[in-house]
């Protein structure tokens, strides 16, 4: 049984989801039976008072509709226009039920979940962590189905509408309320009395929102908003487009009119690459966060128990820069004590300003409330002294990138480390086993490689040495998971996972910049394939002088199959550093979008790549990443295909609606992506020759995926 029904004494009913067997509630077929026969039960009695929607479960009210259900309908059209009606009826149903309705709504209420809130005659939430509501479809390359489109709009007004379902927003409780979603915050326990006196009240009536819901005001926001959509999204997320056309067409349509356009809109995009590749992406994440010692084959361990371990509540980050500030941020803000470590008085001080302006704008988007930003700040203990380290479960060394100063530091720390604390350090690229090697317990050492800026970045790298053991890699697992970051386990090797395959890629980018080929036309074009960012344009953010250190690392690591390009330690040279000097590829003198920089011939040491196309461009770029995505595999740096391609999505936007670099060679074919590498090796050099994994998939006829 999934749904419970319960009426009590003063008339009310209680419809309270709790999926057997499961943490979570989600509208599977059994769910969706249960339901209609609940709602046959209620609306044939006489002596209903009113119908209050709750949850047992801790953390989810309903999670929305069963995805793997939906995947599963693939190709049975006619099913899925069933399913998708179904749920329709069923939530109009419920819209039509003469007595009040109140969605009590603790924990995630997302998708088909808020549809049926949507549903319901009131809506309230508890100011809990784990609430958190909104229509997701988007994301997953479709439109909300079950009357998302068609009753969001009017509840909150259409701008408010669009800027959750384009956005695929999920909101906290106080943004919630902010956005008019929900009525109230309630605390769980006070749920059933809120309840009783809005059932004593009667069905309410809402204000119509007549000022943006007319057919003018609908048309000239789709044309507002349109154009910044095709910008956003080079046109390869349909799902939006759809969502915008159906919301906007909606406000002037009856329910029953805009339910059939999303019937029809759903129908199409689930059946599309797109909606499958960004559902995979979902699984993907949901595989990451459920990530055990078992599904990782690249290291022993399989049989860890990890019930006993203990725990990381309290962390030491040493190094209070960009990285660590933003580390021991994240870790306040998940409940943990931290002690934030520097060297420099002026680096403290700078470190704890970064950590107060994330509280202080987490706090203005109703995140965290002032006290709780408060209550995150006081957890964090910053100091220049040395500290005692023997309480200390974790140790995350976010200092300056050298494995010399690295190798010192974790000789002070190893010295008066607890028995159980684990050393970790965030290095990008230098290398674990060397620096476990330096201590005498390597067992214990481990990479722990947060992105930039922390707080936004969801991917987490662990990086397993040598002799790392796996205990330690269970215990930073667990952590990573329960700091609500998603890790991806890989093995020692230079760039790890991410780096690895985007270094060749920013390296091929200023390859073909010092060729002759045009700024413009090298981040235009990798813009067209899906990334967030153009390739030079990146390498300005990350800085010319850091991208020049990682690129000789990568060039000494791999040799001729990746040279750094000489144009970069040049314009190091002349103080051209990227965005943080003002001049790199771009100049960032003004507001808004930053000019080419136009003095740069001077580093152009060629003119044959000046007439390639932007297309001829991409496939480089594009190519050099797949294969190094297939090296990652070839050399077990990462256990599975999903950990290279949720790596590179996750960690460097690589356009999810393709899937990730190994889903696109699936995509491509091996065959054809070796042919082509071949015929740029034969012109270009060793850095486009395909690796011999890739070479025996072509001849075998094998992709990285069996589905
Ligand atoms: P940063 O230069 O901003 O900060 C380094 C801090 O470490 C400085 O405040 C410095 O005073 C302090 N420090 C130096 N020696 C120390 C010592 N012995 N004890 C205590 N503190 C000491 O550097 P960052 O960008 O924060 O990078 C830190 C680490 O994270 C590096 O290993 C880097 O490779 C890695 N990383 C950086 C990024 C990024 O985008 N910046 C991303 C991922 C990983």
């Amino acid at each position: 049984m999934n749904i419970r029904l319960e009426k009590h004494d003063d008339g009310i009913a209680h419809v309270i989801f709790d999926n057997e067997g499961s943490a979570a509630n989600i509208f599977d077929r059994q769910t969706g039976l249960e339901l209609s026969a609940h709602l046959d039960t209620l609306a044939a009695d006489t002596t209903l008072k009113g119908v209050v929607f709750l949850s047992a479960k801790d953390s989810i009210f309903v999670a929305g509709a069963d995805i793997k259900s939906f995947l599963t309908q693939q190709g049975s059209q006619e099913d899925l226009q069933r399913m998708v009606a179904d749920g329709q009826a069923m939530f109009n149903r419920i819209a039509a039920l003469k007595v009040p309705t109140i969605a009590a709504i603790h924990g995630a209420c997302l998708g088909g979940g808020l549809e049926m809130c949507l549903a319901c005659d009131w809506r309230i939430a508890s100011d809990d962590r784990s609430t958190k509501i909104g229509l997701p479809e988007t994301s997953l390359g479709i439109v909300p189905g079950w009357g998302g489109c068609a009753r969001l709009p009017r509840l909150i007004g259409l701008p408010k509408a669009l800027d959750m379902i384009l956005q695929g927003k999920r909101l906290a409780p106080r943004q919630a309320l902010k956005y008019g979603v929900i009525d109230r915050i309630v605390p769980r326990e006070h749920f059933e009395r809120w309840a009783r006196t809005k059932v004593a009240k009667g069905k309410p009536t809402r204000k119509t929102h007549w000022f943006t819901n007319n057919p003018v005001m609908a048309k000239i926001i789709a044309g507002k908003v349109r154009p910044t959509l095709v910008k956003k999204t080079r046109n390869h997320y349909p799902a939006v487009f759809r969502a915008l056309d159906i919301t906007t067409r909606g406000v002037s349509l009856s329910i029953d009119q805009t339910l059939t356009l999303e019937r029809e809109a759903l129908v199409e995009l689930i059946q599309g690459d797109v909606s499958n590749n960004l559902v995979r992406v979902f699984f993907m994440q949901e595989r990451a966060k459920h990530l055990r010692m078992k599904n990782i084959s690249i290291v022993n361990g399989a049989d860890t128990d990890v019930s006993n371990l203990p725990g990381v509540n309290n962390v030491t980050v040493v190094g209070a820069g960009t990285m660590g500030a933003g580390i021991a941020q994240w870790c306040s803000a998940r409940g943990r004590n931290v002690v934030l470590k520097d060297i420099g008085l002026e680096a403290l001080t700078k470190g704890m300003s970064a950590i107060g302006k994330v509280y202080h704008s987490a706090t203005k988007r109703r995140i965290f409330t002032r006290t709780e930003a408060r209550q995150g700040m006081d957890r964090i203990n910053p100091t220049t002294r040395d500290v005692p380290l023997h309480n200390m479960d974790m140790v995350i060394e976010a200092a300056t990138e050298n494995m010399d100063v690295k190798k010192k530091i974790f000789a002070g720390l190893e010295a008066q480390a607890g028995e159980h604390t684990i050393l970790a350090t965030n290095t990008s690229a230098l290398s674990i086993s060397e620096l476990a090697a330096s201590t005498n317990r390597p067992d214990r050492v481990i990479g722990i490689h947060f992105f930039n800026p922390v707080h936004r970045m969801q991917l987490v790298e662990i990086v397993v040495g040598e002799q790392t053991s796996p205990e330690t890699t269970a215990r930073t697992l667990k952590f990573v998971q329960k700091l609500g970051k998603m890790p991806v386990v890989t093995r020692d090797s230079p760039g790890f996972a991410v780096n690895r395959i985007l270094m060749p890629y920013l390296t091929e980018a200023g390859h073909l910049f010092a060729g002759g080929a045009s700024i413009k036309d090298i981040d235009a074009c990798m813009l067209d394939y899906g990334m967030p960012m153009g390739p030079l344009r990146l390498i300005d953010e990350v800085g010319i002088d850091v991208a020049d250190h990682v690129a000789s690392f990568f060039g000494t690591a791999f040799g001729d199959r990746m040279p750094a390009p000489d144009s970069l330690p040049r314009m190091v040279e002349a103080g051209l550093l990227g965005r943080k000097s003002k001049r790199g590829f771009y100049v960032y003198d003004g507001k808004g979008e930053p000019p080419t920089n136009g003095e740069l011939s001077s580093y152009v040491n060629a003119s044959r790549h000046s007439d390639l196309s932007r297309d001829q461009l991409q496939e480089r770029m594009v190519l050099v990443m797949l294969n190094e995505a297939a090296r990652c595999m070839e050399e077990n740096v990462v256990s599975a295909p999903e950990d290279v391609d949720f790596a590179m999505i996750m960690g460097t936007g690589f356009a999810p609606f393709r899937g990730g670099p190994l889903r696109c060679i699936d995509s491509l074919g091996a065959e054809k992506v070796v042919e082509s590498l071949d015929k740029l090796a034969e012109n270009e050099g060793i850095r486009f020759a395909p690796c011999e994994l890739l070479r025996s998939m072509a001849r075998d006829n094998q992709s990285f995926y069996s589905d």
